[in-house]
């Protein structure tokens, strides 16, 4: 046993964000142009507090610097994670991130970013942009130079309840109408390709052609991991991902289930409905970590979840 973590997001105004994080996640956001929450994060970017208990007031990084005891006493440096809620009122820019070994050469020691993608909800007609069409990096660097951003982005529908993994070096852009929760490595490395000529104070944001050219992989493919749906006891999981940074699954419950905290840590995020985690009250919108060695957890209500975790061996 032990003691749950609960955190306060961070929230961050955004040229494309809207209020759902407040309308539908009860956020106390700054104005109706919110775009992110950070869930759960200990980026110095937006390093979320905890909210109660011993550690009440003390930041996430704090803690995981101070207490690797709670975290599996896995060897990094940094939190390795971080969860974000995202409200794409509009669209965002496309982009691409790069991988560890690049980022570490050309940011400072930063990690990379892969990261994964749950469309919590979405307009009726809303896409995605996910890889490109270019075949050879020469095709690519053309059509960029010849700004044929409609040949070479590759779009396509969604609907709620889709998952997409993200690897480093795919073009991605979340488009609006779009309710997502983000489970990625804890970077925030981002290189722009296109913004959609839009201005912020007056002026464009910068783009970074010259990296995402370095980093873009090309040709692009689509790969899917098979979605597994397991009924266990109230509750369905459905393990969306698996890949050497995280473990993602959404968890259902309608009833109660018993689950174990084996994992140096996993992390939790509400995402619909309310009920109940070892007797506490939880809600959508609530975020939490379930540290090392906590053994047995009963989850009860009716509520979806979702959850990551980190592999045994980082
Ligand atoms: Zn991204």
């Amino acid at each position: 046993m032990g003691e749950l973590f609960f955190l306060k997001p961070v929230l961050k105004e955004m040229i494309w964000g809207g209020s759902r994080l407040k309308t539908d996640f009860s956020y106390d956001i700054p104005s109706d142009h919110t775009g992110e929450c950070w869930a759960v994060s200990a980026h110095k970017n937006g390093d979320c507090e905890i909210a109660d208990g011993m550690f009440k007031g003390q930041k996430l990084s704090q803690i995981f610097k101070d207490h690797k005891e709670f975290f599996g006493n896995i060897k990094m440096d940094v939190f390795p994670l971080l969860i974000k809620i995202i409200d794409a009122k509009q669209d965002l820019s496309i982009q691409v991130h790069p991988d560890d070994a690049y980022a570490k050469i050309h940011e400072n020691g930063a990690l990379g970013k892969t990261e994964c993608w749950d469309i919590l909800d979405c307009d009726q007609d809303a896409k995605i942009v996910i890889g490109h069409n270019a075949k050879t990096k020469e095709e690519l660097e053309e059509m960029i130079a010849n700004n044929e951003w409609g040949r070479l982005i590759r779009e396509i529908p969604i609907k709620k309840g889709d998952f997409f993994q993200i690897e480093p070096g795919t073009v991605h852009a979340i488009k609006g109408g779009t309710l997502i929760l983000e489970t990625q490595q804890s970077s925030d490395v981002t290189y722009r390709l296109y913004d959609y000529n839009r201005m912020q104070n007056g002026k464009p944001r910068e783009l970074h052609i010259k990296k995402s050219l370095d980093v873009i992989r090309c040709p692009y493919t689509a790969r899917k991991q098979p979605q597994v749906i397991r009924p266990y006891q109230d509750a369905l999981v459905e393990e969306l991902v698996t890949c050497p940074y995280y473990s993602v699954n959404k968890i259902e419950v309608s009833g109660k289930a018993d689950f174990k905290q084996d994992k140096p840590f996993t992390i939790m995020t509400v995402v619909n409905g309310d009920g109940e985690i070892d007797g506490r009250k939880i809600k959508k919108g609530d975020n939490f970590i379930i540290p090392s060695g906590y053994g047995k957890y009963e989850l009860k209500g009716d509520l979806s979840v979702i959850s990551s975790y980190v592999p045994q061996l980082v």
